[in-house]
């Protein structure tokens, strides 16, 4: 499945719509959270259970989004930090570990 709109929603979440109809929400910080670069990963790592992130209003801020190679999807957050390369299957299980409950 690939994506065919991608909208960031209320600077609070990022909506997908995916090419089969569906659509899927997830909170910006949950979506920074499971960032899978190197180097947040290490820091996860490095904190192990304890990790309790905290983020500043640029780190939840989406300033670019590219879809690559048809198979992932790179983020570039206020911060500068752009190394986070979402899969497409990488996205799906975000979906399903942070449901956003459907609100109105
Ligand atoms: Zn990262």
């Amino acid at each position: 499945m690939t994506p065919t709109k991608i909208k960031v929603r209320d600077k609070e979440y990022l909506d997908i719509t995916w090419n089969n109809g569906s659509s899927e929400s997830i909170k910006l910080s949950n979506l920074r959270n499971s960032c899978p670069c190197a180097v947040c990963s290490s820091e996860k790592d490095e904190w192990g259970d304890s990790y309790i992130p905290l983020y500043t209003k640029e780190q939840l801020t989406i300033t670019k989004m590219n879809i690559v190679g048809n198979y992932a999807l790179s983020i570039e957050w206020e911060d500068g930090h752009n190394t986070g390369l979402y899969d497409f299957a990488y996205l799906k299980s975000l979906f399903e570990n942070f449901p956003v409950e459907k609100m109105k």
